[in-house]
């Protein structure tokens, strides 16, 4: 998967819409303290399924979304799209939208369909992509890898391998393996008491 395009509008300190063009090869983010070059990385990762407020460095996800200055109202929501091309026999464009809204949660879209965030983990997931990609390297990431326990490297290289989205599928089938068995059990008493 190669992300093509960023959008982002009343995300963080992105008041106004803003796009950015991410171009094939290496993307570096350069400018000033504090002009929102984590926030940019922060926004991928939320748009990927992130639910964690503190990896966003807020205390709640609504954190994310402008709150304001001087001489600017505060938003009501914030909304992110990612644009990406998939490589798969053909390349074909998918775009994933993340919009939240003060007091109503998250909602996500792909191609304009209503999904669930689940969806869009394992589309990511698939991609061997992700709000926990290593391929997403922020700042402090590097000494985390090295102090990873065994484990947690494995999880690591599992999601760069590409395969992370297949243990949720794994899950998944187990979950419905055991439901199956359970309604089969009770459709064995239900024989067994008409006999
Ligand atoms: P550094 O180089 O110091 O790491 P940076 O370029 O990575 O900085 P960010 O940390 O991405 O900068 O951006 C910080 C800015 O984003 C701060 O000015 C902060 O006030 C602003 N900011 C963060 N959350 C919000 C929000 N919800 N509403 C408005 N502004 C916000």
């Amino acid at each position: 998967m190669q992300i093509r395009r960023l959008r982002l509008s009343g995300f963080k300190s992105f008041v106004d819409p803003a796009d950015l063009r991410i171009e094939p090869g290496l993307t570096g983010i350069v400018g000033p303290n504090g002009c929102g070059k984590s926030n940019l990385l922060e926004a991928l990762r939320w748009a990927m399924g992130e639910n964690s407020p503190k990896s966003m460095r807020g205390a709640g996800m609504e954190d994310v979304i402008f709150a304001g200055t001087g001489s600017r109202p505060q938003r009501d929501f914030a909304e992110v799209s990612i644009l990406a091309e998939q490589v798969a026999g053909e390349a074909e464009e998918v775009e994933v939208v993340r919009r939240i809204e003060r007091g109503a949660g998250s909602a996500y879209r792909i191609n304009g369909r209503d999904v669930r965030a689940k969806d869009v983990a394992l589309l990511f997931a698939d991609a061997a992509t992700g709000a926990h990609s290593p391929a997403l390297v922020s700042q402090g990431k590097i000494g985390a890898v090295i102090a990873a326990k065994p484990a947690e490297r494995r999880q690591m290289l599992e999601e760069a391998a590409g395969i992370a989205g297949l243990h949720v599928r794994r899950k998944d089938a187990e979950q419905r393996l055991r439901a199956t068995e359970t309604n089969l059990a009770r459709l064995d008493e239900i024989i067994a008491d008409q006999d």
